[in-house]
């Protein structure tokens, strides 16, 4: 647990209440970041150095996969995934619409056809329903879905008990987009050994972040495992000069390493902070907005703490909030069926009612695991005050 001395003291006090404080996380973390960032600047290993190795045999110890391959972002992991999977022109992969970007930019980066699927009201994260009548359409129309990408929505991962099921019946692969949610876990396996394969992201607003941006891939498939090990060096072969098949070039920098080395140090802890935080939000706010819950049997790290507000005018809130410095944000103003570079591709048969009922009701509050218990009263004091005039 992270002392409470340190969430009270004088160095954990901000001027502003922050929505994300990466700014208390460096205080807390004092001077291992700088001594890890300074080793490298002095060996110079900029590019592949030995931290990399090192961060990536942590990633897999932490989450039981047999596999961790870091890579330069969340989006890269993705589309390393795809390609590794020869997902091409003409194949349809099915993704959550209430989601970021990159889900169904990585599948329509290389060509192929996002199917945006709904999700559940309740969990944010993909509906089974929605899923099943979607494959249906696509084999009646010919088309050829090839896959699944589920997402962990703001920290929880997805249903996989059902997605599993209806992949495996469908002959389908399922990749989980674990940007959100690593570190969190469904019936008692960890977030990165559920799927073919799991992609994270280290942005560093992400619960796991780093200074910069970053990425990883995990699976217990050694043949998927070797070709993305090739597709992040240009598709390398047996050296550096050999090239096999077309790839890219995402690394994790070893800068970005070293920080990560770390930060996961404190990473449980921190997990099990913002758990504490997000039961004390529930707690002063399930009377007077719909809080966000977790299915039996998931635990979430807690990305973003989520409320809903029906009935209630939400541009009105946000701007009450921020007259008393409490900072909002909306995750997802307009769901991905509906954004001008996606809205084209197909949906599910019955429409999205949850992704777009969500997308209009949604605001999440500050979390992170720095978050004073003194703080956090402020904040769910001013969300129940402008709270009032929805309540009437
Ligand atoms: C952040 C995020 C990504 C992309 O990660 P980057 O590291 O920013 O490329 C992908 N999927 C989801 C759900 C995300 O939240």
């Amino acid at each position: 647990m992270l002392p409470i001395t340190f969430l009270m003291s004088e160095a954990n006090m901000p001027e502003r209440i922050a929505f994300n404080d990466l700014a208390a996380q460096r205080r807390y973390l004092g001077q291992a970041v700088d001594e890890a960032i300074r080793s490298v600047v002095d060996h110079s290993m900029y590019v592949m150095g030995p931290e990399v190795a090192r961060f990536e045999r942590d990633l897999s110890a932490f989450c039981g996969a047999k596999h961790a391959i870091s890579c330069g972002s969340g989006t890269d992991a993705l589309s390393l995934v795809l390609l590794a999977k020869n997902v091409k022109a003409g194949d349809a992969v099915l993704c959550p619409s209430f989601t970021f970007a990159a889900t169904a930019e990585a599948i329509a980066g290389l060509g192929a056809t996002p199917v945006f699927v709904d999700v559940s009201e309740d969990s944010f994260n993909l509906d089974a329903t929605s899923l099943v009548s979607s494959i249906s359409m696509l084999k009646r129309s010919g088309a050829k879905p090839v896959g699944i990408i589920a997402v962990d929505l703001f920290g929880q991962p997805a249903d996989y008990n059902d997605i599993e099921e209806i992949a495996a019946r469908e002959g389908l692969w399922l990749v989980c987009d674990a940007a959100q949610a690593f570190g969190a876990s469904y019936k008692g396996r960890q977030v990165g050994s559920i799927g073919l394969a799991t992609t994270t992201s280290f942005f560093p607003a992400k619960p796991l972040g780093c200074y910069g941006d970053g990425g990883a891939v995990f699976t217990n498939d050694d043949e998927l495992a070797n070709t993305i090990l090739s597709l992040r060096m240009h598709g390398r072969g047996t050296d550096n000069y050999d090239n096999v098949r077309i790839g890219m070039n995402s690394r994790l920098d070893t800068i970005q390493a070293a920080v990560l080395i770390e930060k996961l140090k404190i990473f449980p802890d921190e997990i099990a902070a913002r758990n504490r935080i997000a039961k004390r939000y529930n707690e002063q706010l399930r009377d007077c907005a719909t809080v966000p819950s977790i299915r039996e049997g998931a635990t979430s790290v807690w990305a973003q703490y989520t409320l809903r507000l029906p009935r209630c005018d939400r541009g009105a809130f946000q701007t009450s909030l921020a007259a008393v410095d409490v900072p909002t944000a909306v995750y997802y103003r307009t769901p991905m069926h509906r954004q001008a570079a996606y809205r084209h591709f197909p949906t599910a048969p019955k429409g999205l009612p949850a992704s777009d009922r969500l997308a209009a009701e949604v605001v999440s509050l500050p979390m992170h695991a720095y978050l004073s218990e003194e703080v956090q009263d402020q904040i769910t004091a001013a969300v129940r005050s402008a709270l009032a005039p929805c309540r009437r």
